[in-house]
């Protein structure tokens, strides 16, 4: 199994940013939460990473409940938008952070970084430092180190957010190249329909905290459950 949520609700202050939300993520999958700003998409992420506890309902995760667990015992790799590797360290450096804290011997470190590097593709690069490196570069060093200490599972808030329109195309495949590889139950959020499509296995389509329809890209395409789902994928004008 891998994540479950049920019936997961979360307002701040009067605002309700998550509404009685369920969906369950097969274990291995690569899911695309999408929907418009502002429809709880980062806060359901933060739900399921332990940043944020849900007002009401429940969450498991590879058949724990989560909410009874702490972000670390966890062991979620988390990725956002304005990632900030840390500047004073080389690329190796830190890919190598979680592992370190784990207290991982140097030798392993070694080898997993390098296998790492070799995975996002920045064999050669693991002496650089994250301001010798282009957008693309650098958001492949943070799935990197998020992917080092082996999480059950990877989130990914706008990975590619702030990256142009030709990098974020490239790094979409790439994306998908890399889960085919990995098969590390995946959560990537973005307000990006042709991005989602394109990536993910299924789709979360989410509007005003509630969840509005959820299904393969096709199903989704071919049948919109509800006006939104169909103004908001449909053909793009
Ligand atoms: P999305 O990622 O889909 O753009 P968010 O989950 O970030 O949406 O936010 C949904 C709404 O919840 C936003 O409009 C924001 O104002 C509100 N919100 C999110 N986090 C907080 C917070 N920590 N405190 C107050 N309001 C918040
Ligand atoms: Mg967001």
């Amino acid at each position: 199994m891998g994540i479950v949520v049920e019936n997961v609700s979360k307002k701040f202050g009067s605002f309700q940013a998550v509404d009685r939300v369920s969906l369950e993520i097969e274990s291995g999958s690569l899911v695309a939460l999408l929907g418009p700003s502002g429809s709880g998409k980062s806060t359901l992420l933060r739900l399921i990473a332990g940043l944020e506890m849900p007002d009401s309902g429940k969450i498991w995760l590879t058949g724990k409940d989560a909410t009874q667990q702490s972000v670390q015992e966890r062991n979620i790799g988390f990725v956002f938008q304005h990632y900030a590797l840390f500047k004073h360290m080389s690329v190796r450096e830190n890919i190598a952070f979680g592992l370190d804290i784990r207290k991982t011997g140097k030798a392993k470190v070694k080898s997993r970084v390098n296998e790492l590097l070799e995975l996002v593709q920045l064999t050669g690069l693991g002496d650089r430092y994250p301001s010798q490196l282009s957008g693309g570069q650098r958001q492949r060093v943070a799935l990197a180190r998020a992917l080092a200490v082996q999480p059950q599972v990877l989130l990914l808030d706008e990975p590619f957010g702030a990256l142009d329109a030709k990098v974020r195309k490239d790094l979409r495949a790439w994306l998908r190249r890399l889960h085919d590889e990995v098969h590390v139950t995946t959560v990537f959020v973005t307000h990006d329909q042709e991005e989602a499509m394109e990536v993910s296995d299924e789709l979360v389509v989410m509007n005003k905290g509630k969840v509005e329809q959820i299904g393969t890209p096709a199903q989704i395409y071919d049948h919109p459950a509800t006006a939104f789902v169909m103004s908001f994928i449909g053909p793009v004008n």
